[in-house]
């Protein structure tokens, strides 16, 4: 279903009754997303919505564009997609809760809104677009007064210390920053802690240096497609020195 979203005269919702189908979830979340963290929103975005793996895998190719051999990939494994100005959901009623259905729409707008700030998909480290991803999601579940960033902290870092194999040889941020590397990634370690500490890499830079810097690095897409050199300007480190600075801090954290 196409969607006209119009953030800046929607409010924010807190209240998540407000949000009680696909359409109003969509919206208020956008809205929150755009006026409560400055972030780029499409004028319309298109939401699919499919009940089951076999229709989800038809729309990627359909709808999304995708190739046929990455959609049987995808479908194994993701229960949404967002892509250009288009959200693409795969909708398990028997084991989603609300809370979980509006995470998968916050995580999956972030990845337009992304979009929306690099001028094309696919651009910025894969590892720190999925952890922004997280990060807002968990933010707007705050706002919503579902959630807090908090227990999402101590949950993912307590999620280290039961996936040591996560840290123990290195992050390798530099293979895992295309999707495919992030990908291979998470189908070896699990995607609950690999989204987890991706989470908590991103949460450490929002932290230290403020989302704005985040949305910073998106945008820099536009003018250069030079990864490393973006990372380096919104960040004031390189990848490498990021990955030895991040490591040492999840160790210790996972450590206590
Ligand atoms: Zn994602």
């Amino acid at each position: 279903m196409p969607l006209w979203l119009d953030p800046i005269s929607l409010a924010a919702p807190s209240d998540p009754r407000a949000l009680s189908t696909t359409e109003e979830a969509v919206r208020g979340i956008a809205a929150i997303m755009a006026r409560r963290f400055g972030l780029a929103v499409p004028d319309r975005v298109t939401v699919y919505v499919y009940g089951e793996r076999r229709a989800f895998e038809q729309g990627l190719i359909q709808d999304a564009r995708v190739s046929p051999i990455l959609a049987a990939k995808l479908s194994d494994f993701a229960i949404g997609v967002g892509a250009r100005g288009q959200v693409l959901l795969y909708d398990q009623p028997r084991d989603r809760t609300e809370r979980e259905w509006l995470r998968l729409i916050a995580h999956e707008l972030t990845h337009v809104s992304q979009i929306e700030l690099a001028g094309g998909e696919g651009r910025g480290e894969q590892w720190l677009a999925e952890g922004m991803a997280e990060w807002v999601a968990y933010s707007t579940l705050e706002r919503l007064g579902l959630d807090a960033l908090e227990r999402r902290r101590l949950a993912a870092t307590a999620g280290l210390r039961s996936h040591p194999t996560l840290l123990q040889n290195g992050l390798d941020l530099e293979a895992r920053g295309t999707p495919r590397g992030f990908t291979a990634w998470h189908m070896r370690e699990g995607a609950l802690p690999t989204y987890q500490l991706a989470f908590l890499m991103a949460d450490y830079l929002i932290e230290r240096l403020g989302f704005d810097r985040m949305k910073g690095y998106f945008a820099s897409f536009k003018s250069s497609s030079d990864r490393r050199a973006n990372f380096e300007r919104a960040f004031n480190e390189t990848i490498a020195d990021f990955e030895t600075d991040v490591l040492a801090h999840l160790k210790a954290a996972s450590a206590l």
